[in-house]
């Protein structure tokens, strides 16, 4: 039995997902005309309160398509230093869109609309960039699974607004968010111009983001999604494992989060770890003591077949998900208390 808490995109369609993506009615998605797909984003759309829905290979691509549709080359966008954005996407903001990114030093991954106001640009000195767009991250993956308050993010709405910013939520962990502090997808529906969320992650399929925003912006992110090469036909296999997932794997994340909390109280009590960061959702970050040898310690855990991984910085990161099963965490629990 491997325990794999690297990540929550390491699980596999189980028998009811793998029967639904099976007896999934398809057609070109490229023209359309696949009911599954269109399904999934009417659905998503809706839960949003939004007028539009695309669905993408991935979570990378549908923030791509964002900055794109939301800047020109030249301008700048602002996120926190911790961004998936920034930081796991291969420098695509660059790459795709020519934009440079103004990093806020937030606090776990989040930061405020004062700090949002400082780091715009002011739009008539030339010599700088033009701010154009705001990302937030919620939940924050570097911040570990950090959930927003969502006053701050409303706050932020209004700074938008009267800078004329364009405003992108990551919300490849927000079911987590919304499971944990109680909120609906149609209240950030209502303040962010586009959504980016992973079916890939908690809800666990094998593929598979969705953007939403309104028809205007969303009539531009099918043509920029054609350009990156994201153009599927079929794809309603994949769709229906989202559909399956929406109905059944959401509720169940606070599951995940239990177990995430439990991870944490066992090694808060362990005294080679220094410090276990505030578990919100279903990531634990932890530091160990500076006389414990990082690789030392992953490679124990590898010897009792447990996997994590490092984060950089003298951080280590464990993510629980749907098929880290009761008995892995009893088993985990009892491994780590003898460490
Ligand atoms: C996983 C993740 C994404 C998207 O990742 P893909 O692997 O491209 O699907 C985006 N933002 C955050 C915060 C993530 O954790």
């Amino acid at each position: 039995m491997i325990i794999d808490l690297r990540s929550d995109t390491v699980t596999k369609p189980a028998k009811g997902m793998l029967d639904a993506m099976m007896s999934a009615q398809v057609g070109d998605d490229v023209y359309k005309e696949d009911p599954t797909v269109n399904a999934l984003e009417e659905r998503i759309a809706n839960m949003f309160g939004k007028k539009s829905a695309l669905f993408f290979p991935t979570g990378s691509m549908a923030n791509q398509a964002a900055i794109k549709l939301h800047t020109n080359p030249g301008e700048q966008v602002i996120c926190d230093k911790y961004a998936h954005v920034y930081n796991y996407e291969g420098g695509g903001a660059s790459f795709n869109s020519g934009v440079s990114c103004k990093l806020i030093d937030g606090h776990r991954g989040m930061f405020t609309a004062n700090q949002v106001v400082e780091s715009i640009n002011p739009p008539d000195f030339y010599h700088s960039p033009l701010t154009s767009l705001v990302a937030v991250e919620n939940t924050t993956n570097k911040g570990g699974g950090a959930c927003w308050d969502f006053e701050d993010i409303k706050k932020i709405r209004t700074v938008c607004d009267t800078h004329n910013l364009g405003y992108h939520l990551d919300g490849a962990r927000l079911w987590n968010a919304l499971v944990a502090k109680d909120e609906t997808a149609k209240q950030y529906g209502e303040v962010f111009d586009t959504i980016s969320v992973c079916l890939s992650k908690g809800l666990g399929c094998p593929i598979g983001s969705v953007l939403v925003g309104d028809d205007a912006l969303m009539k531009g992110a099918i043509r920029i999604r054609k350009i990156f090469g994201g153009g599927m036909r079929q794809v309603g296999y994949l769709a229906a494992a989202g559909l399956y997932a929406l109905d059944n794997n959401i509720d169940r994340l606070k599951e995940d989060h239990k177990k995430a909390k439990d991870i944490g109280v066992v090694l808060h009590e362990l005294s080679i770890i220094k410090a276990v960061e505030p578990i919100e959702t279903n990531i634990v970050i932890f530091e160990l003591e500076s006389h414990v040898d990082e690789s030392e310690f992953i490679q124990q855990l590898a010897d009792n077949n447990i996997q994590i991984i490092g984060m950089g910085g003298g951080k280590l990161r464990m993510v629980t998900h749907l098929d880290y099963t009761d008995v892995m965490h009893e088993k985990l629990l009892s491994i780590l208390s003898d460490f």
